[in-house]
């Protein structure tokens, strides 16, 4: 908004200018008074950017908003290992000088969003009592060429100032998105910009020297590290690459632990069910659950979290907001069987996965099961897929045996069932053994889909024609309370036992 209308401007004062010459006025006063307006705006466009980097500088450790320690990271492990090791360097200076180590000048930090890695950044600062200055790829590009690598330099020069007046012998300047001006070069519309920016950057890198007065060290950060240009990955620029994924389970319950410090819990809290149910979690999601539970805690005018508010606000997390449309009494009979279904049949399938059913429209929901899993998977078997498949499509198939009809509830169910069978065939693991997917003829592809689906369909329909008075019990209990507890469930289905 705010550079288009800078080229309406621009714009109009051409448009004039052409006109008054049109006309034939003298307009040598205009041009100069043109000319020096444009300059003051370049002089305060560029004061701006220093501001703007000054305003992110002198983070000094153990000053306020920087007390970040690696012990506030939750779960991430490795990547703090790995940082910590990558970070001797600059707190061993003897040592590396003695071993003549080449300085290490940038750090990567990859991996999907909210994970933690602007904190660890600032946890390494505070590691290393650097002055901290953040920025963001997107805040390097303009339309206006060269203006990215003046603000790159900017950024380095304001590093090494802040840290001298700060008295810190080291910077440690963050750069988030780095992908905005780190793509690979040549790749973009307007790429001349783009790569003056990242050709400044790998100067600035290159020239980070050891026995500097202020030791400066790069992190950067992105989620998409496949578009970054090879030469940024080069030894003596980022050449090391800190992978930070989403924690498994024993992470969620470490940043839950520390989301929680100093907030009113009942003893009852469970962190551990918590971190079991949220499963695919981020860090910067569970900061969030934690604050939804304070919330709903306060709108029951509660004094204290409890482990109800923490389960509702999983939900909350993962489909939004409660809404205020109640869907007719047929429709919610449908869809409480329809949740039931896929509830049986993940139960009798994986015995204790149901945490929960819910039937309270939400988001673009109008209802969701919340299955669990004690530990984190990295690789799938075949059966667990095709059983994955089974309870995706228990919920049609409750819907047929109580209905004798779809709906359209199903299609995204579908979506995914389809996905997996997708994986299956393609990972060697159908009926049709190893094959390549690309050369697979349509008719065939289709074939062993379709076999696929059908018979995980019969699974689950056999599943839920021999528990069919536990469907109906359980949809009818779900349909007064909007809601059902994994433990009651197993109760009410007859295996709490197992
Ligand atoms: P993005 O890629 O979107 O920039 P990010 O990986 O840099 O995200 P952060 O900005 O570090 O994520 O984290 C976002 C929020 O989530 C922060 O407020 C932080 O408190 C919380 N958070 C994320 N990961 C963790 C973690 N591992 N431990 C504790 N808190 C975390």
């Amino acid at each position: 908004m705010h550079s288009m209308a800078k080229e309406v401007g621009f714009g109009a004062a051409l448009a004039g200018i052409i006109y008054l010459v049109a006309s034939g006025y003298d307009i040598t006063v205009f041009l100069l008074l043109g000319i020096l307006v444009v300059a003051i705006w370049f002089i305060r466009s560029g004061s701006a950017t220093v501001k703007r980097f000054k305003n992110m500088e002198g983070n000094r450790p153990n000053r306020e908003g920087l007390k970040i320690q690696f012990d506030d990271v939750g779960g991430q492990e490795v990547p703090k290992r790995e940082l910590i090791e990558a970070l001797k360097f600059m707190v061993d200076l003897e040592n590396v000088k003695r071993l003549g180590i080449k300085p290490l000048k940038g750090i990567l930090l990859t991996g999907p969003p909210g994970t933690g890695k602007t904190l660890l950044a600032k946890a390494a600062a505070n590691h290393t009592r650097s002055v901290f200055i953040a920025s963001s790829g997107s805040e390097f590009i303009e339309m206006y060429a060269g203006v990215g690598a003046q603000r790159v330099r900017q950024l380095f020069s304001a590093a090494r100032t802040s840290a001298l007046r700060e008295k810190c012998d080291s910077a440690t300047i963050f750069i988030d998105e780095i992908e905005v001006i780190g793509g690979k070069r040549g790749r973009h519309t307007s790429h001349l910009e783009y790569d003056q920016t990242l050709n400044q950057l790998l100067v600035e890198m290159d020239g980070i020297n050891l026995y500097d007065d202020v030791k400066v060290l790069v992190i950067a950060a992105t989620n998409r590290a496949d578009l970054l240009d090879p030469a940024l990955l080069r030894p003596g620029r980022f050449d090391r690459i800190v992978q930070v994924n989403l924690p498994d389970k024993k992470g969620r319950l470490h940043i839950l632990e520390i989301h929680s410090k100093g907030k009113p819990l009942e003893n009852s809290v469970d962190f551990n069910e918590i971190a079991r149910d949220t499963l695919g979690f981020s860090g910067a999601h569970l900061e969030s659950l934690i604050n939804e539970a304070a919330i709903l805690a306060m709108r029951k005018s509660k004094t204290l979290i409890g482990q109800e508010e923490l389960r509702e606000a999983i939900d909350k997390v993962i489909m939004g907001e409660k809404l205020d449309r109640r869907p007719g009494k047929e429709e919610i009979d449908r869809i409480a069987h329809h949740e039931v279904g896929h509830g049986i049949v993940s139960e009798v399938l994986r015995p204790g996965s149901v945490s929960a059913i819910t039937i309270m429209p939400r988001g673009q929901s109008l209802g969701y099961i919340r299955q669990s899993q004690e530990e984190d998977s990295h690789i799938y078997t075949r059966t667990y897929l095709e059983n994955q498949i089974a309870i995706l499509l228990a919920g049609s198939v409750a819907e047929e045996l109580i209905f004798a009809s779809k709906s359209t509830s199903s299609s995204k169910d579908f979506e995914q069932a389809l996905e997996i069978s997708r994986k299956l065939i393609k990972s060697g693991m159908s009926e049709a053994g190893i094959v390549d997917l690309e050369e697979l003829p349509k008719e065939l592809y289709h074939e062993i889909i379709t076999g696929i689906l059908k018979t995980q369909e019969e699974k689950a329909s056999g599943i839920l024609k021999s528990k069919l008075d536990a469907l109906k019990e359980i949809s009818a209990f779900i349909t007064e309370s909007g809601r059902i507890e994994g433990d009651i469930f197993r109760k009410m289905l007859g295996t709490e036992d197992t």
